[in-house]
């Protein structure tokens, strides 16, 4: 292989890579999202103070506009990618798969696509519903 060749891979590969990176911050705004959401729909339930909803507001602004400053980042095909799934999926966009199975629709992920999701060595999706798939490590 020629250097430019190699050059060219290294920099798809790192590119693939911070890809990756910017899905798994958005799925953990996203999760943080649905558990606020989640916290102010029981307290609205428990009827809860005006100050009380203010706050949790604030908060959700809050992290929406972090999660902005993110997509920014994000290539423009996948930001519109992203947008759709999160639409349709109501929020769930992206998915962390557990073995080798995707967690949306439960549809198994063939072996070569489940190791590069694993190695986190490029973006993959799911080949039945089309959310975007990610890996976590137990510990994380
Ligand atoms: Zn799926």
């Amino acid at each position: 292989m020629n250097r430019e060749v190699m050059l060219e891979e290294e920099k798809s590969e790192e590119s693939q890579r911070k890809e990756v990176d910017l899905m798994m911050q958005i799925q953990r705004v996203d999760q943080l999202l649905s558990d606020l959401k989640d916290a102010f729909d029981s307290l609205v339930k428990e009827g809860m103070s005006e100050e009380e909803v203010e706050a949790i507001l604030a908060e959700l602004r809050h992290i929406g506009g972090g999660k902005d400053e993110i997509m920014v980042r994000v290539r423009r095909d996948l930001q519109n990618l992203y947008k759709r799934f999160y639409e349709r999926y109501k929020s769930q966009a992206i998915i962390t798969i557990v073995s080798d199975v995707c967690q949306g629709c439960f549809v198994r992920i063939p072996p070569v696509k489940f190791a590069r999701i694993r190695t986190r060595k490029s973006l993959e999706f799911c080949e039945n519903c089309g959310r975007i798939l990610l890996w976590h490590d137990k510990e994380e």
